[in-house]
């Protein structure tokens, strides 16, 4: 126990949002409060582009508590609402990336708001892959 503890206060030190939230990495703060923390993405994939965290490190949604996801959630509603208004886009993405393999890179909890203002300033393709899939089998394999 000792052991998991020490880890976790491992991955926090090295944690880049951690050094936001402490102050140590600059940024740019769209929204502060005692919990959560939003600020614009460096890599700006659209204008506006934010990223709203929880101020305590838990490393994506499989593990952040419900009241934190919560007061995050709250959050990324009225700032996508800000957003919407301040920025005038023509659409927004609300995306999260859970684990590596869903392109998260950085592993501490955090939400992409992405104003979207053309069809092709993002890619995110869904291909139709049902004709591979049995509905009832996955079903029956998420239900059971
Ligand atoms: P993800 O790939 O979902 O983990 O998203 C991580 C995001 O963090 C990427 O979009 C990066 O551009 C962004 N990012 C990394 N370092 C910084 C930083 N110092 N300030 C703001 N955004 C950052
Ligand atoms: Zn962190």
């Amino acid at each position: 126990m000792i052991n998991v503890i020490k880890k976790r206060k491992e991955n926090n030190n090295m944690c880049i949002f951690c050094k936001i939230v402490n102050g140590e990495i600059p940024s740019k703060k769209v929204y502060e409060d005692d919990d959560v923390l939003a600020i614009l993405d460096i890599s700006q994939a659209t204008v506006g582009h934010t990223l709203v965290m929880p101020k305590k490190h838990y490393a994506n949604i499989l593990e952040i508590p419900n009241n934190e996801y919560q007061k995050v959630m709250l959050k990324v509603k009225e700032i996508a609402n800000k957003l919407n208004t301040k920025l005038n886009p023509k659409g927004i993405n609300v995306l999260n990336n859970c684990g590596e393999a869903a392109g998260q890179t950085v592993m501490h909890y955090h939400v992409h708001i992405l104003p979207r203002y053309n069809d092709n300033d993002i890619k995110l393709e869904f291909t139709d892959h049902s004709s591979n899939v049995n509905l009832d089998d996955i079903l029956k394999e998420i239900n059971d």
